[in-house]
């Protein structure tokens, strides 16, 4: 898979185990072609009559990396693949593309957490790894919003639920960018615009929340337990499905949030950030706490994905990157987020050692870092 002239340090670490630490389940059960092609890419519809999800960069990907995997040779049709995988079954498939990933450890978003979803645990035991949770906000305000009857119990009953929840979890996860932008008020808003805010929640809780306050309010109350517990907390920025606004989701957008958590030394891990990675990089360039991933970036790019990685690497420090496969749904995510990382860190690593810009074994400790160190430190794992 990677260059055969790539030096031998920097191919062991770019082969070593990967820490996953941005992910979430994949189905555990049998899929039709139409079910399969709905998790083909973030547009969740099916592909306009007499088309298919399979003919983009991901689909092609799929059958690129992941037929072989399946005992099938490199890109064999759509309808060929899915035969076998019916074959084999979803816990058989699931098992073989998330072992073939060589990640050691998955940290998984339990917020979308569903019966068809393998749990976090799951992912762990199919894919011969470590699992740990992380805690998306927004769904443990859903909870509360649910049960609570008024205001003063919403907030404490909020904050109650989050110190539960981080206790077993070892991040947090914001997806501020997908309810009210990232160009929100980075202050912390007052109690009382608090307490207006949460009583025209709690009129209708079913509703999602979109309210700025609420969602301020949320993300301070969990920064308040991120510092107690030293955990990082994560945050979708640019690339997602379409009920996002891009324009909205340019972590710059959120600068004046980041000061303001600087001298608490709270990690802020920057998800994705496609199309703004180079302002993901620049922010890990200038803010001790900020750290950058491209996970799904390069699955969804696929053929594409190495000069996303080269563009990231421009100028973000290598202390800083991390990788995620952000697999949802399908294993073969997976399994195509490690080959694209490895494939992309082993171009850009192998032109820097050939130019003499870096010794291999400098480019060996930067593939560590990016694969798993980082990770490790991040999250004390
Ligand atoms: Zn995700």
């Amino acid at each position: 898979m990677l260059p055969v002239d790539l030096p031998d340090a920097v191919r062991d670490a770019l082969l070593a185990p990967l820490v996953d630490h941005h992910c979430h389940g994949v189905r555990r059960d049998d899929l039709s072609r139409a079910q399969f092609e709905l998790l083909i890419g973030e547009s969740r519809t099916p592909a306009p009559p007499g088309t298919t999800h399979f003919d983009t960069p991901l689909g092609a990907a799929i059958r690129r990396w992941c037929a072989p995997v399946l005992d099938l040779e490199p890109h064999v049709a759509p309808a060929v693949y899915l035969g076998r995988r019916q074959e084999l079954g979803a816990g058989e498939v699931n098992r073989r593309l998330l072992q073939a990933s060589g990640v050691v450890a998955f940290l998984v978003d339990t917020g979308l957490e569903a019966p068809d979803l393998l749990s976090a645990a799951e992912m762990g035991r199919h894919g011969g790894a470590a699992a740990d949770e992380i805690v998306r906000l927004e769904q443990v305000e859903q909870d509360i919003a649910d049960s609570a009857a008024v205001a003063v119990d919403y907030m404490d009953s909020l904050a109650e639920e989050l110190v539960a929840r981080a206790a077993r979890a070892v991040g947090l996860k914001s997806i501020i960018a997908y309810r009210c932008g990232l160009d929100f008020d980075p202050s912390r808003p007052s109690r009382g615009s608090v307490i207006a805010a949460a009583n025209r929640r709690l009129s209708d809780p079913r509703e999602r929340l979109v309210d700025p306050i609420l969602l301020r309010h949320l993300l301070w109350t969990a920064v308040d337990v991120a510092r107690d517990r030293a955990l990082p907390i994560q945050f979708h920025t640019g690339y997602g499905d379409a009920d996002l606004d891009m324009s909205r989701a340019d972590p710059a957008q959120m600068t004046g949030f980041i000061r303001a958590l600087q001298p608490l030394g709270i990690p802020v891990v920057l998800l994705h950030c496609y199309p703004f990675h180079r302002q993901a990089a620049y922010l890990a360039s200038v803010f001790p706490h900020v750290y950058v991933d491209v996970g799904l970036t390069l699955t969804h790019t696929a053929a594409g994905s190495a000069r996303i990685l080269d563009e990231l690497l421009e100028l973000v420090p290598f202390h800083k990157q991390l990788f995620s496969s952000d697999c949802y749904g399908l294993a073969e995510g997976c399994h195509l987020g490690a080959v694209y990382f490895r494939l992309g860190m082993a171009g850009a690593l192998g032109r820097r050692v050939e130019s003499g810009e870096w010794s291999a074994a400098d480019a060996a400790r930067v593939a560590h870092m990016a694969g798993s160190g980082n990770a490790r430190r991040v999250y004390r794992l």
